[in-house]
C-alpha cells in the first residue's frame, strides 16, 4: 500500500510539477453526502491546485487546446446534492447532475423508493431530489442532464421501450426546468449496457453529449462528444489512489473484460 501511495504522489509530481497538465479530466461522482465533503473538497482542491478549471460538457468536448478542463459530473438523483450547494459554491466548482426522474415523477414513494435505490445499489440514505430541489441546483449555475427514467440496464432494454426511459425522461426535465436537456449518461457506464443501435437513438433525440463510466484518458485532439469518457473518483478511498486512477486509460481494458479498469 506504501508504494503504490508513494507511485500516486511520484505520478502527481511528475504530471503537475515537470510540465503543465496535458490533458483534460473528466472526473464522476455519485451521492455527496455530509462524511464525504472533506474528501471530496481535498480532492477538488488539488485538481484546481493543480492547474484544472471547472468546465461544462459543451466546453470541454469543443476544446482544442487541450489543457486544463475539468468536467466534474454526477450520477443518479440524491437529495444530498443539494445540500452540497454550500460547499460546490465554496470550491467554485460547477458541476453536471446526470438525472434519473422516476424519483421526480408524481406518487413516487414507498415501494418504488426502495426499488430505485436497490437497483442503483446505493447503500447510503435513501433520498431523493423534489422537483424544487433541482430547479435550486440549475438556478445555481450547474448543468442538468439525463440519466433515463429509472436507471435500467438498456441493452437488454427492448426498443419499444427507449422513449419511456430516454425520451420521457428528456421531456420531464425539460418540463421541469424549461429549457433543453443537451447531455446524457449512461446508466451503469460500461459498454455491455447500452449499444451502437442505443446510442443513435440517444443522438437522434438531440443530445449534444453522450457520458459513458469507461476510464479514458482525454488527450490528443478533443474529446469524443458522444462517448465521453469519465473516471470515477472514489470518495471512500485515498487522494492518492484516485490520483492514480485518473492517469489510467482502461478502454481497451474495458473492451477485453467489459469492466471498469478502475476499481
Ligand atoms: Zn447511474
Amino acid at each position: 500500500m506504501k508504494s503504490a501511495i508513494f507511485n500516486g504522489i511520484r505520478a502527481l509530481h511528475v504530471h503537475t510539477a515537470l510540465r503543465p497538465p496535458p490533458e483534460r479530466l473528466a472526473i464522476y461522482f455519485h451521492e455527496l453526502e455530509e462524511h464525504q465533503w472533506p474528501a471530496f473538497a481535498a480532492a477538488i482542491k488539488q485538481l484546481t491546485g493543480s492547474g484544472y478549471r471547472p468546465t461544462d460538457p459543451d466546453t470541454f468536448v469543443a476544446s482544442t487546446d487541450g489543457t486544463g478542463h475539468l468536467f466534474v459530473s454526477f450520477d443518479d438523483n440524491y437529495a444530498s446534492w443539494h445540500r452540497a450547494m454550500p460547499l460546490l459554491a465554496e470550491l467554485g466548482l460547477t458541476a453536471t447532475f446526470y438525472v434519473n426522474t422516476l424519483p421526480l415523477a408524481p406518487g413516487f414513494s414507498g415501494e418504488t423508493h426502495r426499488g430505485f435505490f436497490d437497483r442503483i445499489a446505493h447503500m447510503g440514505e435513501r433520498k431523493a431530489l423534489s422537483t424544487s430541489m433541482l430547479r435550486e441546483i440549475r438556478a445555481r449555475g450547474h448543468t442538468i442532464g439525463c440519466h433515463t427514467h429509472s436507471h435500467l440496464v438498456l441493452a437488454t432494454l427492448p426498443r419499444n421501450r427507449w422513449d419511456g426511459e430516454i425520451a420521457r425522461s428528456k421531456a420531464m426535465l425539460e418540463d421541469i426546468l424549461g429549457e433543453e436537456i443537451a447531455h446524457f449518461s449512461y446508466p451503469y457506464g460500461m459498454r455491455r449496457f447500452f449499444s451502437p443501435a442505443l446510442a443513435d437513438y440517444c443522438r437522434g433525440l438531440g443530445f449534444r453529449t453522450i457520458a459513458t463510466g469507461i476510464p479514458g484518458l482525454q488527450a490528443g485532439g478533443p474529446p469524443a462528444r458522444y462517448a465521453l469518457h469519465r473516471t470515477r473518483w472514489n470518495l471512500s478511498a485515498p487522494l492518492a489512489r484516485n490520483l492514480t486512477d485518473i492517469r489510467i486509460d482502461g478502454r481497451l481494458f474495458e473492451r477485453l473484460t467489459g469492466r471498469s479498469a478502475i476499481g
